[in-house]
């Protein structure tokens, strides 16, 4: 039974996964995993691999392939636009952070299971619901929260302002994915990368993304729903524990020599063009014509 089980999970990996990425690895394929490949080397990426990039025609967003940490699915038009592409860094980061020797090295103490367990249930206090959030976090929080780190360390503030992009129309306390439980809420999200961001982006433009997410979130603020009840997401993730985790991973960051987002950007690497991007696209929203690769 067990191996057939694992046989309808491989066949439907083949099915999902290989035959679109096989399908799309096209020049835009090649140009994307190219973007990742120069960006690792411009920051020391302690992973000896990073995956392959393929715009899959049905993914609205970029995501790992659930059993190959070797693929990135894009969306059918990635290619075409520079604005979203820093989210690449986050999914490169996901099987640097599940996988990697590095893995203690980058999470610290958050790496040992009883670590995070204990931690979760001391913040949370309520036994039943605390369980939960320890199984949260576990199974998805720390490595999300991790990844919006490693991603912000590298991108800089390309990465909020495409953060704050994804989040335009959305209500507080909502996740972008409507995925049900994988994503910590949007603006848990932006509290790790604004978090992050002082450490290697400039005060001013830190103060503009601040004053650009109150705007798009407060944009409706007659209408903001609470979440459903039921819907306790942003109850699992206290503020006090995330920033502690963020605060851990950014030291990682450092552990591992993941090189920050620096002052200066050469010319021929990829963040300087997502970074121009987004300079123009605030300067000048309604001229702004996007690039392809
Ligand atoms: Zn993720």
């Amino acid at each position: 039974m067990s191996r057939y089980r694992g046989s309808v999970v491989d066949s439907r990996f083949v099915e999902y996964y290989v035959i679109p990425f096989l399908r799309n690895f096209d020049e835009q394929a090649m140009e994307l995993t190219d973007i990742c490949r120069r960006i690792a080397m411009k920051v020391n990426w302690p992973h000896g691999n990073w995956p392959l990039v393929a715009p899959g025609a049905t993914s609205y967003f970029f995501f790992i392939a659930e059993h190959d940490e070797e693929l990135i699915l894009a969306p059918a038009l990635a290619g075409t636009s520079l604005l979203p592409l820093p989210d690449l860094v986050h999914e490169m980061a996901h099987p640097l952070v599940r996988n990697s020797a590095r893995r203690q090295t980058i999470l610290g103490d958050w790496d040992r299971d009883e670590f995070v367990h204990d931690r979760v249930m001391a913040t949370v206090g309520d036994i039943t619901f605390g369980q939960m959030a320890a199984h949260h976090w576990l199974a998805h929080g720390v490595e999300e929260i991790a990844c919006d780190v490693i991603a912000a360390w590298v991108c800089g503030p390309a990465y909020a302002w495409q953060h704050i992009r994804w989040c335009c129309g959305q209500r507080d306390g909502s996740s972008v994915y409507e995925d049900g439980d994988y994503h910590p809420p949007d603006h848990i999200r932006f509290e790790v990368i604004m978090r992050t961001l002082p450490h290697v982006a400039p005060a001013a433009e830190v103060d503009e993304l601040t004053s650009a997410w109150d705007a798009v979130i407060g944009a409706d603020e007659g209408q903001v729903q609470q979440p459903e009840s039921g819907q306790q997401r942003p109850e699992l993730y206290p503020p006090a524990l995330v920033l502690e985790l963020t605060d851990e991973v950014i030291q990682g960051c450092l552990r591992v020599g993941i090189l920050p987002f620096p002052e200066e950007l050469e010319e021929d690497d990829p963040r300087s063009a997502f970074d121009k991007a987004w300079r123009e696209m605030r300067t000048d929203p309604r001229g702004y014509h996007d690039r392809s690769l």
